[in-house]
């Protein structure tokens, strides 16, 4: 069985802060390959706790959207995880420029345990052992940011991480058929390089996947109790619309 498992979905600084939310990452088990993407603060914890508990030593590979705290605080110690310590060299870690070589999050010693670094870029692919993940389009997010699709067997799966909204976000995350994204404000907010509610669903509008999932919610997405609007917003939107909680696990 093919999942996702949101170990966290906590999506601005106050939000992950007060751990209102977990701030843990989202985990892929899909075709035979499993990875962990953004792995927040409490990724570790959440990861041992949650049940069916999760092999971190099984992972093939951790992605890492941005260099921002609360996607990347806990990269090393899952890179830990990955390689039982250090004792086995594996995994290949996807990471944009910017988190190696500016205002490195990735340790050098901890660099040495995987098999390949890989330094992602706009418009170009890679492989993860069944897995290819292709990087469609460089984000507005202040630092480095990239999200994935993800080409299975059969689906596309998408992730668009933390962004200021723009055209081409559309045209770039076309053609998936389960779409991720991160949703922090419940209103526009200006200056602000993260997603609103009606951004995210202009995306999902013009894009029609099967189904979408809202995740990383700020505090105006919470006390606007999102997860009671699920079924007017997939009604606009005409898409199923899943509102993300921590631990969900998503089948397909
Ligand atoms: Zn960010």
């Amino acid at each position: 069985m093919n999942f996702i498992k949101f170990l966290g979905t906590a999506g601005a600084r106050f939000v992950m802060l007060s751990q209102i939310r977990s701030s843990g990452g989202i985990w892929f088990s899909v075709d035979g390959t499993c990875f962990m993407v953004d792995p927040g603060p409490g990724t570790l914890i959440r990861a041992v706790n949650s049940k069916p508990k999760l092999n971190l030593d099984k992972m093939d590979g951790i992605f890492l959207s941005h260099r921002h705290i609360d996607h990347s605080c806990e990269i090393n110690l899952m890179i830990e995880a990955m390689t039982e310590g250090g004792f086995k060299k594996k995994g290949i870690v996807f990471a944009p420029g910017d988190c190696v070589f500016e205002d490195p999050v990735i340790l050098l010693y901890c660099r040495n345990f995987l098999e390949k670094l890989e330094i992602i870029e706009e418009k170009r692919s890679y492989n993860l052992k069944n897995l290819k993940i292709e990087i469609p389009v460089k984000h507005r997010h202040g630092v480095e940011t990239y999200g994935f699709k993800l080409k299975t067997k059969d689906i596309i799966i998408s992730y668009i991480p933390d962004t200021e909204f723009f055209p081409q976000l559309i045209d770039a995350y076309r053609d998936s058929q389960i779409l991720i994204i991160n949703t922090v404000l419940y209103e526009k907010k200006e200056n602000v390089q993260h997603l609103c509610l009606s951004e995210t669903e202009e995306i999902i509008k013009n894009i029609k996947p099967k189904k979408a999932i809202l995740t990383h919610f700020g505090m105006t997405m919470l006390k606007n109790k999102i997860w009671e609007k699920k079924d007017q917003i997939s009604e606009r939107v005409g898409t199923e619309v899943i509102i993300a909680n921590d631990g969900m696990n998503f089948e397909f």
